[in-house]
């Protein structure tokens, strides 16, 4: 069961008096805790327990369930979605002198990758309501240079993916997708993962499903087994081929490999968050319902839209301050919802703002418009399954409490 660190408040307390200064929350709202309990707590032991800590039988269950319950031809687990990625993009043998065209509203670690590969990122906007990278944007970006795309299914929002699979078979490129927020998301009535491109999914502690740190590559069978043989050393054997009964000590070594497998220990984790799937969505939705009422009427918001045809995730909740309707910014906003015990976060700071990038492909805010105008007036609020009613009611009031006392 969901055993939030949260503090129930909401409804009690002391009455306020009309005209008096609002209520601050009692305890700290955090952001966004992982939901475990006792099912993990008892499975990891089991596995600890056992004569097998590291990938074993429990990754490879792991593989087969999250592979079914995505309807994805295959997958490989790893100990990070930026491994997935990484390993992905290798594996299809993107380096120097190609090009990745992806979205600059993401985590650094999907355009990192495409620097650690020593292929060039090639940065394009995204679309308004959405924040997902604009199709447009890629086909002008296209050279005879680009290899791949790398689109990122925004807060748990499904990319367009029919038209960016037009883009990617006329021009013959690769589709790599960063699947972080996206379980489980639906594009036409398919899971995210359901589909052949290679896609990257993430447990890191803040998503969906955790296992602390960790990740998945779903995709073709054929390509899983050689980005398989990559991501661990290169070698024709992984520990698990050698070790058990039956095993043999032979391997070779056919490619410099990175050292990214998943243990047995998070897999123990990801089989329990995994059937615990369908009550978290359940009240990730009712969170997001209770916010959608609360803020929807409001001039000072906007809301995040879920496309028709599409079946969004809600990893985040991210609201856009409208600057017509208040007299603060969104950093000021953030700041007063933190003086009232309320933790908030931003999805993202666009990557071409990091000094990094800035600094190498010499890029400015305005570059990417779009990206850049909603980073400004973006905060993303609690969101998670841990999340009681009365945080729900605490946060709303806090969110609107800020908005009144500084509208224009
Ligand atoms: C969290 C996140 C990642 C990285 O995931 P890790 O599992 O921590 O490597 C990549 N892309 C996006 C959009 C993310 O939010």
């Amino acid at each position: 069961m969901v055993e939030p660190n949260s503090t129930t408040s909401g409804g009690a307390g002391p009455e306020v008096l009309p005209g008096a200064a609002p209520l601050r929350r009692q305890s700290w709202l955090p952001f966004s805790p992982p939901a475990v309990g006792q099912a993990e707590i008892d499975e990891v032991a089991d596995t600890l327990r056992s004569a097998w800590i590291t990938t074993g039988p429990k990754t490879q269950r792991f593989e087969r369930e999250f592979a079914a319950f995505v309807g994805a031809p295959g997958a490989l687990a790893l100990n990070s979605c930026t491994a997935a990625l990484h390993t992905a993009l290798a594996t299809l043998g993107i380096g120097p002198g190609d090009e990745v065209i992806t979205t600059p509203m993401t985590f650094a670690a999907s355009v990192n990758v495409i620097e650690h590969v020593g292929a060039r990122p090639v940065l394009v906007d995204v679309e308004p309501d959405t924040l997902n990278i604009d199709p447009a944007a890629i086909a002008a970006a296209i050279t005879a240079r680009t290899k791949a795309v790398l689109p990122v299914h925004y807060a748990g929002h499904p990319v367009d993916l029919d038209r960016i699979g037009e883009l990617a078979r006329a021009h013959s490129l690769a589709v790599v997708e960063d699947a972080a927020h996206a379980i489980p998301a639906q594009y036409r009535g398919r899971c995210i993962g359901a589909g052949p491109n290679p896609v990257a999914f993430s447990f890191y502690a803040t998503k969906n499903l955790t296992t602390a740190e960790g990740g998945m590559l779903t995709g073709e069978p054929a390509f899983l087994e050689r980005a398989r043989v990559l991501s661990l050393h290169g070698m024709t054997r992984d520990g698990w081929q050698r070790y058990h009964e039956g095993g043999s000590w032979f391997y070779e070594v056919v490619l410099p490999g990175f050292k990214y497998n998943m243990t047995d220990i998070q897999a123990a984790m990801g089989l329990c968050q995994l059937r615990k799937q369908e009550e978290f969505q359940r009240r990730r939705r009712q969170v997001v319902a209770r916010y959608s009422g609360a803020f929807a009427s409001d001039e000072a918001f906007e809301l995040p839209v879920a496309r028709a045809d599409t079946t969004h995730a809600w990893h985040l909740f991210v609201l856009r301050l409208r600057p017509q309707a208040l007299r603060i910014g969104r950093d000021q906003f953030v700041a007063e919802l933190t003086a009232r015990n309320i933790g908030t976060s931003v999805h993202f700071i666009p990557v071409h703002l990091h000094p990094y990038y800035r600094t190498k492909y010499g890029y400015r805010p305005d570059d990417f418009p779009v990206a850049y105008e909603n980073f400004r007036r973006m905060l993303s609020l609690p969101l998670h399954p841990g999340l009681s009613d009365g945080d729900v009611s605490d946060v709303i009031e806090a969110v609107l409490a800020v908005a009144s006392a500084h509208r224009r």
